[in-house]
Parts: structure tokens; sequence; C-alpha cells
């Protein structure tokens, strides 16, 4: 898929939509939206056969207001300067949208994943990791990468290996990089965190009887219909619990081509499907759709592009049917194609708001490594044997007996991955009833409402620095 060629114009447009409805002066303005920092970087990579190739990557830091930056590494041919600052940029407003105390960062390396071996991957992120800890660009409390777009855990891990042996800080080196493995200071849940987070905007938005009357739409993820564009980390994970809350997947596209099946299609046998045949199509009982990007024009309840930015744009936004388009990719829909899904009254969930349960479960890994504990450590046995306690005097005063296996079920302490959930369910229903709050008191829509709460957030930053009055 070509990249959209003004990411970071689209980016910037849908900002000065933003803010133009509030009062900070146009110098500030300025300074919010502008890329403070980009280190390029050209380097050789000895293929496996012996030839030399030069490799071609930055890392962005958007906003120094708050450190570190934070942001994840691309792994993919598209990747150019401006994509790589337009989502450092978006970075930056998804943080102050959900309350997580960094500035925006994203890396990417300009590679087509699989023309490249395992070894040769390995010694690419390693090289890269190199590049930014020689200039900077990495460490707990400067710039903290993680995964996105064709990177995951294991590239992660060659990162904090890497970082571990440069660094003379080794108590909080695992804390430079953030979607590791558990094994290398991971977070359980950081991996389905995105697409979870995913689920749980677009679940909050489902409660809002009015904003769904507007759309002929009643409350609640029971039977609402689907098409999910992209079933990688993100779209795999959205569709997935989308699904178990109830929800009908009716199209799933890939870069291959889409499958449709208005009775429903099952996640699990579609990508067992894939596994055996290499593909989607052919998916039995459902219909196949060669050209991919069609799906995205779909009768459904909801669309959840989940792949690349700039897949919604002018040519085909008139032809979208979906009620609600929930951003779960960065930047899939065009300044544009925005005004027109408004117009034709689609209720928008902005990617720097939904899919911002990344970036919160990165921020409870990073937590978790600095303070060395696992998150329930100390409190699960505590809270287990208090609960017991209230269980037995309640069962004593009510005269009931109660069974092992149910004492066990209703007070068990929270684990980390429990606590880790909640966390994120909670900053997502309170971030999106905080946006719909700003879009109702501001008469807008959720994006620019989204970025008016960014932009206030990091103008109170910059003034409580001091470097503004
Ligand atoms: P991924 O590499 O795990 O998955 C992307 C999927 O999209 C792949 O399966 C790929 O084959 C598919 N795809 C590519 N082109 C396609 C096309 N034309 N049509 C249909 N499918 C296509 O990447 P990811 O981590 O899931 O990231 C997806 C999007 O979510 C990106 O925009 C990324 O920036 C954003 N995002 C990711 C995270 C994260 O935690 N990974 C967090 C926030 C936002």
């Amino acid at each position: 898929m070509a990249p959209h060629p003004d990411f970071l114009q689209q980016v910037d447009r849908m900002y000065e939509k933003a803010a133009a409805l509030t009062d900070h002066p146009p110098g500030l303005l300025k300074q919010i939206s502008i890329c403070n920092s980009v280190y390029k970087m050209e380097f050789p990579l000895v293929r496996d056969d012996g030839t030399i190739e030069v490799i071609k990557a930055w890392r962005a830091e958007h906003s120094h207001h708050k450190l570190p930056t934070k942001g994840g590494i691309r792994f993919d041919l598209s990747v150019n300067e401006n994509e790589v600052a337009a989502l450092a940029t978006l970075m930056t407003y998804k943080c102050a949208i959900v309350n997580v105390p960094f500035g925006g960062g994203k890396g990417g390396i300009q590679i087509k994943r699989s023309d490249y071996s395992d070894s040769e991957l390995e010694r690419i992120t390693r090289r890269y990791t190199f590049e930014l800890f020689n200039k900077n660009f990495i460490g707990p409390g400067t710039d903290v990468p993680a995964p996105d777009y064709g990177s995951g855990p294991r590239e992660m891990a060659w990162i904090v290996d890497t970082y571990r042996t440069l660094s003379d800080d080794p108590l909080s080196a695992s804390a430079c990089v953030t979607g590791k493995p558990i094994a290398q200071g991971g977070v359980r849940g950081r991996t389905e965190a995105t697409g979870r987070g995913v689920y749980f905007g677009i679940r909050e938005c489902l409660s809002y009887e009015s904003d769904m009357q507007r759309r002929g739409l009643t409350t609640g993820m029971e039977g609402k219909t689907v098409v999910v564009q992209g079933l990688g980390n993100v779209g795999y994970h959205a569709a997935k619990y989308m699904q178990e809350g109830g929800a009908v997947l009716v199209g799933l596209a890939e870069y291959e081509g889409a499958i449709h099946n208005p009775d429903g299609l099952d996640l699990e046998s579609v990508i067992a499907h894939r596994k055996a045949t290499g593909s989607i199509l052919n998916f039995p009982g459902a219909t196949n759709i060669e050209d991919s990007a069609k799906a995205l024009e779909l009768e459904c309840d909801i669309l959840i592009p989940a792949a690349l930015e700039g897949v919604i744009t002018d040519e085909n936004a008139p032809n979208i049917k979906a009620k609600i388009v929930a951003e779960a990719a960065n930047g899939p829909v065009t300044a544009d194609a925005d005004a027109i899904l408004l117009e034709k009254g689609a209720l928008l969930l902005p990617d720097v708001l939904l899919n911002a349960g990344g970036v919160t479960v990165s921020y409870f890994e990073w937590l978790k490594n600095l303070s060395h504990v696992r998150f329930g450590r100390m409190s699960k046995r505590f809270e287990q044997a208090s609960n017991e306690r209230i269980v037995r005097a309640l069962a004593s005063a009510m005269q009931v007996d109660i069974s092992s296996e149910e004492m066990m079920r209703l007070t068990a302490g929270a684990d980390e991955v429990d606590l880790v959930n909640s966390g994120l369910e909670e900053t997502m229903a309170t971030a999106y009833s905080e946006t719909r709050e700003i879009a109702l008191s501001k008469g807008t829509d959720l994006r620019t409402a989204a970025f008016i709460n960014a932009i206030d957030k990091v103008a109170v930053s910059y003034t409580e620095m001091g470097i503004f009055p």
C-alpha cells in the first residue's frame, strides 16, 4: 500500500481545525505542533549472502514537553521522514488525551520485512538501536520505543538486549523500550492492549443512547455488524474482543484480498484457514473480494481500519456505508475524507483516542520496569485474605455454606493482567467520555475535541515549565 504523500500535512490540518477553537497564543500553538527533532540514519547491513546493503531509518521526537518521548518503531517499505514525523505528532496528542506523561515519538526502518531473514532482521534492529544510543535517542528517561506496524515483542527483546550492553545504568535499562516479552521485563496484557483498547473505546461509544439514535443504531455491542481491515496485532485483537463482546464480523480484509459473509465469519476459523492455505480468500461460506480495499465499502455498522494510514480518502469516502468508523490504525482517514464522512453523519472515533490502549499499557510496563516489581505481587494475597474474612463473616451471619471453589472465586486478589486490563478499561472509558463532553460543549466532532483536549494539556505543561507566560 502506498503511503499517503502528505500524512504530516493531514495531521496538521486536523490540528489547525482544533487550534482555531482554543484561545492559546499563535506562538504556543506553533510550538505544540512542530516536530522537535528528527534523526535520519543510513547504515550498512551485511546480508546473509555477503553483499552489503544500505538501510535507511528514522527516529522522530515530536515533543519534549514531557520526557521520555514515546512511540513505536515501524518496519515497512513505505516508511519515510514525513510519515515518521506525522506518527510522532499523533503520539504527543495521544499521550495527552489518555493522561500518559510522555511526549510523542516514532521510529521507522525502510525495509520490506519479508525480504529479510530472521538473522538479517536481528542485525538491522540491533544496529538501529546502536545508532539511537549513539545520538541519545533512546533511554528510559529520554526516548522509549515500542512495537508498531511490522514489529513486535521479538524486535523489542533485541532492542533491550543491545541497549543493556551499551548502557551504564543496568538498574533501569529494561525501561528503554516497551512491548517486550514477559521474560525480558514485559507486562502481561501489552501484546493485546491496543486491540483491547479499541474494543473498550467502541463499547463506550455504543453506550450513549442519543449518539446511537442519531445513526439509527441501538446501544450495546450485541449483533453490531463489523468489517475489519488488517488482521495483524491491532486488527486481530480488536476483531477478537468485538466478536467475544457479541458483534458479528461480516467482512475481513488482508493485503491478499477480503472475504464477506453477512451471516458472520468466525475469526479463529479464518485465522486457521489463512495459516493452512496462506490466504484468507476461499474461506468456506464467504464471498471473495479480490480488491481488498473494496471491503471498506461493505454494508456494516462499524468499520475498523487497522492496517495503515490514508486508506479512506476523498475518492472512496462517499462509498463508505458504515455508521461508525473506528480508527484502530494511525491516520486511516485523510482530512478531506474526514469532512465527507462527517457530512454523511458517520461517527468517527479518532485514532488519537481509540488506539491509545497500546501506549497506556506501555506506560504500565515502563512503571513496572522502573519499580522492579510485578503489579499485584505486594497486594494479591493480602486482598484475598481480607476478602475471605468479609465473605466468611457474611456467610456466618446469613447461615449459608460456601464451597471452597466458590470461596476462591469470590475472594481472589488481582493479578498483574487483571490490574493492567482494569487500568486500560478505566483509561479508555474516561478518555472517551472526556472527549465526548468537549465535543458537545464546543459543538464539534470527536477528532477535533480530542485534539483540543491534547492542545490544552500540552499548553499547560509548557506554561508550567515557565517557558511561556
Ligand atoms: P501489524 O504489522 O501487526 O499488522 C498490520 C496488518 O495489516 C498485517 O497483517 C498486514 O498484512 C495488514 N495489511 C497491510 N496492508 C493491508 C491492506 N492493504 N489491506 C488489508 N490489510 C493490510 O501492525 P499493527 O501493530 O497491528 O499496526 C496496525 C496499525 O495500528 C498501524 O497504523 C499502527 O501504527 C497502529 N498502531 C499500532 C499499535 C501497536 O501497539 N502495535 C498501537 C497504536 C497504533
